[in-house]
């Protein structure tokens, strides 16, 4: 039934879609999730009206298109999403938007296919998190701003300038979470949390990742695995394991109290922001901020 109504809203937004043209003149343009919203208006600036589908502690893999969302989607002159099945219950609507011929911008298209991590887990065959890697959000950002570039042609220096001004930022960032990690010797590099995020940091930073709920939480994980894993962290001395602000807290709560059962203490040294920023208005509600701030995060409770 969901699925009817979805396509019936599909039809009227495209039917209703032509008459979308802002009197301002600035292009329409929805993303998806709050890294690439914060990117995109980072590049667009003024010049562009961007309306994000997802907010501060919303989970893409479960996120659901309401029939507003699917208006914003048909109405809007570019969208800019992820890929990859990272928003997974999207796939329906980017589909027909790919039939329409909406203009789209896929963010994970900048990624080279061999620097991506491959995964059976997840339907296409990669895991979505690239944004954790700088050198991918690198890349996206030059890709994400040429691409405006092209659909929106008076502006394009406007984005291109932007994308400069940004990708300096990006690399002085760089450089401070290397000094902050450099504070944590290798063997003390492990890093668990709610489902597996964060591979793309991982590869980055020397870490060795594990994730309760495997690439997805769209699986539960089971007892067994809560099992597994509590094993996993007495024998590697893990001193803190960490909630993630999008995914219930329950499951690692669940891997501490396992830890207890066995004797051993394991403390939760905080929460991480993995599939969405923090709250807008805030450090961490930007791409740079959250990334610091998960940085000191860890770092402070491995150390
Ligand atoms: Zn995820």
């Amino acid at each position: 039934m969901r699925k009817v109504i979805v396509l019936f809203v599909i039809s009227l937004a495209i039917s209703c879609g032509k008459k979308a043209k802002k009197a301002n003149g600035k292009l329409n343009v929805v993303t998806t999730t709050t890294m690439i919203t914060d990117l995109v208006k980072n590049i667009g600036g003024d010049k562009l009206d961007v309306k994000g589908l997802m907010g501060a502690g919303v989970d893409p893999h479960l996120y659901k298109a309401s029939e507003g969302d699917v208006s914003k989607l048909f109405n809007a002159d570019v969208v800019i999403y992820n890929g990859l099945h990272l928003e997974g219950k999207l796939e329906e609507v980017f589909e027909k938007m790919e039939h329409q011929n909406k203009k789209t911008i896929v963010a994970s298209n900048a990624i080279d296919k061999n620097n991506l991590i491959s995964s059976e887990l997840f339907a296409s065959n990669y895991d979505p998190h690239i944004w954790f890697d700088l050198s991918n959000w690198t890349k996206i950002t030059s890709y994400v701003a040429s691409k405006l570039a092209e659909i929106d042609a008076k502006n394009a220096d406007f984005y291109k300038k932007n994308a400069k001004i940004y990708l300096d930022k990006l690399s002085a960032l760089n450089k401070q979470v290397e000094n902050k990690i450099n504070e944590l010797p290798e063997e003390k590099r492990i890093l668990v949390t709610a489902h597996d995020a964060f591979n793309y940091f991982g590869r980055q930073h020397k870490f060795n990742v594990v994730g309760l709920q495997g690439l997805s939480t769209a699986t539960e994980a089971g007892v067994q695995d809560v099992q597994k894993l509590a094993k996993f962290i007495i024998e590697n001395e893990v001193k803190a394991i960490f909630v993630e602000s999008s995914v219930p807290k329950r499951t690692i709560e669940a891997l501490q109290e396992a830890v207890k059962s066995k004797g051993q203490e394991v403390v939760i040294g905080g929460t991480l922001y993995s599939d969405a920023l923090g709250s807008a208005g805030t450090e961490e509600g930007t791409y740079i901020g959250m990334y610091k701030a998960n940085v000191s995060t860890i770092v402070n409770a491995l150390k």
